[in-house]
């Protein structure tokens, strides 16, 4: 056998290592706890609409046929309320399939016709008035798809939580391009401004059940501005109105 010399130097490398193998250990229970946590959310939020769905759906059998306002109530309570376990199935789907794994295309767009096509599409699905500012020659290299999906989620909040009209600024600053998305509605307590990115944080759980609200929104917007390298600023003020800046880096690609 070979004796292994515990010198100096190798007593310090084995404490760094410990030292790292501590860290890594720390950082995989973090995980952890973060993942059960984010499953006994998920199915937290799905139990309820199903409670809701169920509970519904014995009215309905024992009093439905009897009178008339109970059948509305509940169908519509239960069609609402799928809707919600659609969504929420959808966004939960969205955030595993995109776990680590983004497959980003990136190319060279124009801006304006970007975001143009996005209201459009947008407005097929919601009737909602939108302006919208023409700009010239605003460049991008960027993933058309996912800048798409992520102009989706600012404006669907800009129409669920107003009722004015929503308007959509574009413009150029420093070595950045921005799309501002501004609305006029109900607004975001201060105090609440720091948690409205966490998943499924939502300021007032009775007010946003009937916008049906899931609280998985500004998080996978987030997580979608992080892929492409876009950032993103919110600032509100309450019963005055939300605005939403993304930030769009400029580079070499792009001009
Ligand atoms: P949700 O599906 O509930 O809209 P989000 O993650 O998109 O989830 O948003 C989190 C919360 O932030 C919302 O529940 C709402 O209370 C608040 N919020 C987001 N956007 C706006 C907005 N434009 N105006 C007012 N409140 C907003």
């Amino acid at each position: 056998f070979k004796r292994v010399d515990l010198n100096r130097k190798s007593k310090d490398e084995l404490v760094e290592m410990g030292e790292t193998f501590n860290h890594m250990i720390d950082l995989l229970e973090t995980n952890f706890e973060k993942q059960e946590q984010f499953v006994s959310n998920a199915s937290h939020e799905l139990k309820t609409p199903l409670t809701i769905i169920e509970s519904y759906a014995s009215l309905l059998r024992r009093r439905g046929q009897q009178e008339s306002d109970i059948f509305i109530e509940s169908v519509e309570a239960i069609q609402s309320e799928s809707v919600r376990m659609r969504e929420l199935t959808e966004q939960l789907l969205f955030m595993a399939k995109h776990n680590e794994h983004w497959n980003i295309k990136k190319s060279r767009v124009n801006l304006f016709d970007i975001v143009l096509q996005s209201i459009k599409s947008f407005q097929n699905a919601y009737q909602r008035e939108i302006e919208l500012n023409r700009v010239e020659n605003l460049w991008i290299y960027t993933d058309e798809q996912k800048l798409k999906q992520l102009l989706f989620i600012i404006l669907d909040n800009a129409r669920k939580y107003s009722e004015d009209l929503i308007s959509v600024v574009l413009g150029k600053e420093n070595n950045q391009l921005y799309i501002q998305i501004i609305d006029r509605g109900i607004g975001i307590p201060e105090t609440d401004q720091n948690k409205i990115f966490d998943r499924f944080y939502r300021v007032d759980k009775a007010r946003n059940r009937k916008q049906g609200g899931t609280g998985l929104g500004l998080p996978i917007a987030k997580e979608i501005a992080d892929a492409i390298g876009a950032k993103i600023n919110l600032s509100s003020v309450e019963k005055i109105g939300t605005t939403v800046t993304i930030y769009l880096p400029i580079d070499e690609k792009s001009d």
